[in-house]
């Protein structure tokens, strides 16, 4: 497609000119889009990877509340980084975060670089989000590729086969690189985005409203519903994870952190209760777990409501068990908080579920009339 229209350099240009300007029409107001800074382009860019821009407003806000700007993220430790980062989701991203704050401090003199090579060595940050940020913070001439522009691309270019292949997504960043209007390489990397985003979306894209649809091959062919070929899907893995809501006297549970472990992506490798997969469902195996991981005495474990949480291709069931204790075991890479405090740690939307479990059954009292299942260790 870009082929075509870079030997009518005219077609070019007047591409290039629609869609900027359907774009600086009606760009979406996001609060990242407040000014250029690289600091503040960067963390949206790495906030909204695999996540929706409504599930990111309140934590970009929150964030740069705390973290106004670089070496204030740099300073700050990891606990408090992931502390305002938790429900968000793939935790990893905000470790990546912090080291590579705290590189552009030390190597970068607190700048964000302006070297794409450079760029690409801090953790965290490939190609895509270089190209998103060095193009919107300081105008630099890259395309950016993600899903959304490859399947515009694809589509005004009718090209088929599987997207993400990777010598069809070589071409495809050619030809996005091909097209990139250089003198606004900002707008149009966002503009590309967004036409991603709100006009030729997978399902349903809205060629009517489509301000580059005369360019449109997919259309002309009819083939608008059939590119790009639908991926094929994994197939849905079920599992059952248990967990143990320690309790004493005093409201205050356990929790542990277990790096390593059966699940590193479930609980992020952050505080989480002791849990296990399980095949079962009657607590026997947590009970084993408990005993034979940190030595638990036996103890007597209630069945909770039941909570689903689904990680790509995982349908996960969280299966919380309540254990009423005299005291809080002591053992070692675990600490003891308040359970309806838990939101003062960095803890996963896994590890908030099972809490948010153990806390309805307290309030309704369900626990107390409960029976307890065959969970006591021998
Ligand atoms: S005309 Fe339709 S299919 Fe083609 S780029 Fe526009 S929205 Fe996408």
């Amino acid at each position: 497609m870009a082929r075509q229209m870079s030997r009518r350099p005219k077609s070019l240009a007047a591409f290039r000119k629609q869609l900027l300007r359907w774009f600086r029409a009606n760009r979406r107001v996001h609060p990242w889009r407040r000014d250029r800074d690289p600091y503040r382009v960067w963390l949206a860019e790495v906030m909204l990877q695999q996540t929706r821009i409504a599930a990111v407003i309140p934590y970009y806000d929150n964030f740069l509340r705390h973290f106004p700007e670089v070496r204030a993220l740099a300073q700050a430790s990891e606990q408090d980084v992931l502390r305002h980062l938790a429900g968000l989701g793939y935790y990893s991203r905000a470790r990546n975060l912090h080291r590579a704050a705290k590189e552009i401090v030390e190597r970068h003199g607190g700048e964000f670089p302006r070297d794409f090579d450079a760029v690409l060595k801090l953790p965290g940050i490939g190609r895509y989000t270089a190209a998103a940020v060095l193009s919107i913070a300081y105008g630099a001439p890259y395309a950016v590729l993600d899903g959304n522009v490859a399947r515009v691309l694809a589509r005004l270019g009718a090209i088929r086969g599987d997207l993400r292949a990777p010598r069809q997504w070589q071409q495809l960043a050619g030809t996005s690189q091909e097209l990139l209007a250089v003198q606004s390489a900002g707008d149009w990397n966002q503009a590309m985005m967004e036409l991603g985003e709100t006009i030729c979306t997978p399902k349903s894209p809205n060629c009517e409203a489509c301000p580059v649809s005369g360019c449109c091959v997919a259309l002309k062919r009819g083939l608008v519903d059939e590119i790009p070929a639908p991926r094929k899907k994994r197939a849905p893995v079920r599992q059952r994870i248990e967990a143990a809501v320690l309790l004493d006297k005093r409201g205050r549970t356990l929790l542990v952190r277990d790096p390593g472990a059966h699940d590193d992506v479930l609980f992020s490798r952050m505080w989480q209760f002791p849990a296990v997969q399980t095949a079962g469902n009657d607590g026997a195996e947590l009970a084993k777990h408990l005993r034979d991981k940190y030595g638990f005495a036996p103890i007597a474990l209630t069945e909770l409501a039941l909570a689903k949480h689904c990680v790509t291709f995982r349908n996960i069931t969280l299966a919380p068990f309540l254990a009423r204790v005299s005291e809080l075991p002591k053992i070692a890479h675990s600490r003891a908080l308040l359970l309806s405090q838990l939101n003062r740690v960095p803890v996963s939307s896994a590890t908030r579920k099972i809490a948010a479990a153990a806390l309805d059954a307290i309030d309704s009292g369900v626990t107390d009339r409960g029976r307890a299942r065959n969970g006591r260790a021998s």
